[in-house]
């Protein structure tokens, strides 16, 4: 598998440290709000890309942490801490509205279809890893002590940025914008390792540490919670593209200085999701959340494959008119499954079925063409392969890509199967006309109310995966 490494620029042939074996980590959400569709934009193609070593025959183990203290709303050491601005926002501590943020992570997770890592670690977890680690850059002289927090010294590097050509002056400017500029720093790139009170006195949760009551920084909690579940050497480190700076630059400083030798071989960034107004994000007020999503008539998994029709290192636009076209293109696929439902259970023609694989096997090698593991997919529907064998490849493709494909298709038959005896009256095919003109038109109350007149003749509306489904009542 050829995959685009971010520290090299270059595409690179995947080879693990130890042959066969991955150890992948990802850095996971901060739990202050719902995880918007752009952060799940990146959740989903790293699950692709976890599915598919799996599915290439690697024995992949996964970890993620869960940022529940130290993340800024600066990604540098400024601003105000998000966990504790979320709990003032609804009146409730820290760790409750971790624990609801986590939960409603890992629901929406479920709905897009996005295995949950072999290990998920909440950074509060792992206090003592990150005084062990802080200590020995202490003693190794990568650390100092600063106006009560302790810093890492990154002019003991003799390199620092590795995704990017920062400089000096590219930070001063960022300092200017960002107002506060801290002066402990020996350096502007310096960042904390730890925090004591002196900083934050409104911190909800503290820790004793050798320099005092206080608590972590960001960037420490990937390093070490890395390090403590999968060992010296990672593999893969995931994130999105703006976690590549100061996030990721952050990690590999303190983790080779550490460790004391190269940690992270590749380095996987997902591209952002922009609406017309720019990057999606949280501070910028309104965000779209996979309920939202739902709420507006749309699966869950309509999205995921929005998402996969485009390759991961470009910026994805997201429109409702986007959407829809992704709607419109996955139940036409579906419809397409919905066909070779016979062949399920049936002998399959292995070499017609090799032959055919590789289409997919070639999208995801180069560089995880995603697009085109779709278009792999409509090249299997349409071949002259029997359709045990298209089952049996649509199936075993959609373990990586996992858009539920199969699922839907057997929802369509059925439901297929239940209107093809009922003619429906004019009266009320007349009703669905105007309801599907009003939904185009993002007229729901109008929508709502032709149903309602469907509903009163006798007939059930639904909304499926495939588009709406109408049957006797
Ligand atoms: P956070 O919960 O803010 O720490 O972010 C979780 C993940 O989402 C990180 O890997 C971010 O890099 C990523 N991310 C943030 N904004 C976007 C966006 N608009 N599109 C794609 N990924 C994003
Ligand atoms: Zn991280």
């Amino acid at each position: 598998m050829y995959i685009y490494n971010s520290a090299t620029r270059k595409k690179e042939l995947f080879t693990p440290h130890t042959e066969g074996k991955v150890k992948m980590y990802t850095c996971g959400p901060t739990v202050y709000h719902y995880a918007h569709i752009g952060n799940l934009r990146t959740y989903i193609m790293e699950d692709v890309l976890e599915k598919y070593l799996r599915f290439s025959g690697y024995d992949v183990k996964r970890v993620m942490n869960i940022t529940d203290v130290g993340h800024l709303t600066s990604d540098g050491d400024t601003g105000d801490d998000k966990m504790v601005k979320g709990a003032k926002r609804e009146h409730k501590t820290v760790m409750e509205i971790a624990q609801f943020y986590t939960d409603a992570f890992f629901d929406d997770c479920r709905k897009l279809n996005i295995k949950t890592p072999d290990v998920v670690e909440p950074a509060t977890h792992c206090i003592d890893e990150f005084i062990k680690v802080i200590s020995s850059l202490m003693e190794k002289g990568y650390a100092y002590e600063a106006g009560g927090n302790i810093y890492f010294d990154t002019s003991k590097l003799d390199k620092y940025y590795i995704f990017n050509d920062f400089s000096e002056e590219d930070l001063a400017v960022g300092v200017r914008e960002g107002v506060e500029a801290d002066d402990n720093k020996r350096n502007k790139a310096d960042f904390v390792l730890w925090f004591t009170k002196s900083k934050f006195d409104d911190q909800e949760l503290k820790w004793d540490s050798p320099w005092g009551i206080g608590y972590p920084g960001w960037h420490i909690e990937c390093s070490c919670i890395s390090m403590k579940h999968l060992g010296e050497y990672l593999d893969l480190h995931c994130g999105g593209i703006d976690n590549q700076f100061p996030h990721h630059t952050n990690e590999i400083a303190q983790s080779e200085a550490f460790l004391g030798h190269e940690w992270c071989k590749y380095w996987f960034h997902v591209h952002h999701l922009n609406t017309d107004t720019g990057k999606m994000s949280k501070s910028s007020g309104e965000f779209l959340t996979v309920s939202l999503l739902q709420e507006k008539g749309y699966d869950p998994l309509v999205y995921r494959f929005f998402c996969l029709q485009s390759h991961y290192r470009k910026n994805l636009m997201f429109s409702w008119e986007n959407l829809d076209n992704a709607a419109d293109a996955y139940k036409k696929l579906t419809e397409r499954v919905m066909k070779v439902l016979g062949g399920k259970g049936g002998t399959v023609d292995t070499a017609k079925y090799d032959e055919l694989k590789k289409g997919f096997t070639d999208a995801l090698d180069g560089d995880m063409n995603t697009a085109q593991a779709i278009t792999s997919l409509y090249d299997i529907l349409k071949s002259d392969a029997d359709d045990a064998t298209k089952y049996k490849l649509i199936d075993d493709i959609d373990t990586v890509l996992s858009i539920g494909l199969i699922p839907a298709a057997e929802k369509l038959a059925a439901a297929k199967g239940n209107t093809e005896n009922d003619e429906l009256p004019a009266e009320v095919t007349e009703l669905l006309e105007q309801r599907k003109a009003a939904r185009k038109e993002k007229n729901f109350a109008l929508a709502d109310e032709l149903r309602s007149k469907i509903t009163a003749l006798g007939y059930i509306v639904e909304e499926t995966r495939q588009g709406t489904v109408v049957r006797k009542a």
